[in-house]
């Protein structure tokens, strides 16, 4: 249970997207939020997941020169927009294997396509 801040009144569940697990907090008082509590992951603000042990070439926003990439049907982890930037990336180390990247048009999470 979680109490406001500002007030000390109790704070009440109130679900942001639907799609995601995300959840926020509010203050039913003063509409303080508590935002990304009871989540499966920490509150901490991750850019995105952490490199794994194959070297993975991360784009920059200079290199990704967003609006020239073609855009696809995908569904962004974060926020659940239905719209991604796609773009492949070699690995190095892995044979001939390319990773596809996505990058949301919303939020701009990036991620990889597992295959
Ligand atoms: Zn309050
Ligand atoms: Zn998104």
């Amino acid at each position: 249970m979680e109490f406001c801040p500002k007030c000390g009144m109790r704070l009440v569940l109130s679900v942001k997207e639907k799609k995601s697990s995300r959840v926020s907090l509010k203050c039913p008082n003063c509409n303080y939020v508590l935002r990304g509590k009871k989540t499966s992951q920490p509150a901490l603000v991750k850019p995105t997941e952490k490199p794994s042990k194959e070297s993975i070439i991360i784009i920059g926003e200079k290199e990704a020169k967003l609006k020239t990439l073609p855009t696809q049907k995908a569904q962004c982890p974060k926020c659940g927009n239905m719209e991604a930037y796609v773009w492949m990336v070699q690995t190095r180390g892995a044979d001939e294997s390319s990773t596809q990247f996505f990058r949301c048009t919303k939020c701009g999470m990036t991620w990889r396509e597992y295959s």
